[in-house]
């Protein structure tokens, strides 16, 4: 019980470090140095401000020093960090496999929060979210004396990435404009290489049917279409194979 809890704190202490990574990444701003800040008047934040969620209660969602209001968005991501740290220490416990998954979701909020923002998903994200899986998967393979477990997820990055680089081309080739950005083919790499090959294609089915689901809510809306990000539909469907892919794809094998 304890340690569930320490799971969910640990996490919002995470998610006020990803609210500046949302922030600075795609403006190329250092997220190490300054330290927190107003975004309005520029004053530091110290001591009882840079309490994740308590500080933006009591200070009643509004800056100490130039009463500027801060949107709630950050105390949702630290929660919603929270939450999913205690969800990821529920299914894989205290173990490698918990902290490659801890690190897996950070990098899911941070990459669906600027996407939505700047319809982007920057690089070097992407990039260390590839280095990161590598060595987790290189260390579990060493772990349990196997190649299989490294290789498997390898296997998966490779085969999702060739299919999205190709299907990335041929929608250029055949609608004569991007469909996907390109962030979204390595995104779908990176993706592959935490959740193995069955996952990554239920992760894919499960975005293809919730954007086109916003596609037609939009449309219905707006009356026209509009581009939206794939990105956070992605990281979404990652989210709901990772916690629920078996008892999906076990429900769904039981069909046929
Ligand atoms: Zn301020």
């Amino acid at each position: 019980m304890l340690s569930i809890v320490m799971a969910i704190l640990f996490g919002i202490i995470i998610g006020s470090f990803l609210n500046v990574c949302i922030y600075r990444i795609p403006k190329g701003e250092n997220i190490a140095y300054p330290g927190s800040h107003c975004t309005t008047c520029k004053h530091a934040l110290s001591g009882l401000d840079l309490i994740p969620v308590l500080s933006f209660l009591y200070l009643r969602g509004k800056c100490r020093y130039c009463g500027q209001k801060v949107s709630i968005r950050y105390m949702v991501i630290e929660i919603l960090t929270g939450l999913l740290y205690g969800a990821v220490y529920l299914k894989f416990g205290f173990s490698l496999e918990g902290l490659m998954y801890a690190v897996f979701a950070a990098l899911l909020i941070v990459l669906t929060m600027i996407d939505i923002d700047h319809m982007l998903l920057p690089t070097r994200i992407i990039l260390f979210g590839f280095i990161a899986g590598i060595i987790f998967r290189g260390i579990q393979a060493g772990g349990y004396q196997s190649l299989q477990f490294v290789l498997y997820p390898f296997l998966a990055a490779g085969i999702a990435y060739g299919l999205f680089y190709a299907l990335f081309y041929g929608a250029q080739f055949l609608l004569k404009k991007e469909g996907l950005g390109f962030g979204d083919v390595r995104l779908v790499g990176m993706l592959a290489l935490y959740l193995s090959m069955n996952l990554t294609f239920l992760t894919l089915f499960l975005a293809s049917v919730l954007a086109s689901f916003y596609g037609i809510i939009l449309l219905v809306i707006r009356k026209k279409s509009e581009p939206f990000p794939f990105g956070p539909f992605l990281n979404v469907g990652a989210i709901i194979a990772l916690f629920y892919g078996e008892y999906i794809l076990s429900w769904y094998l039981g069909l046929l």
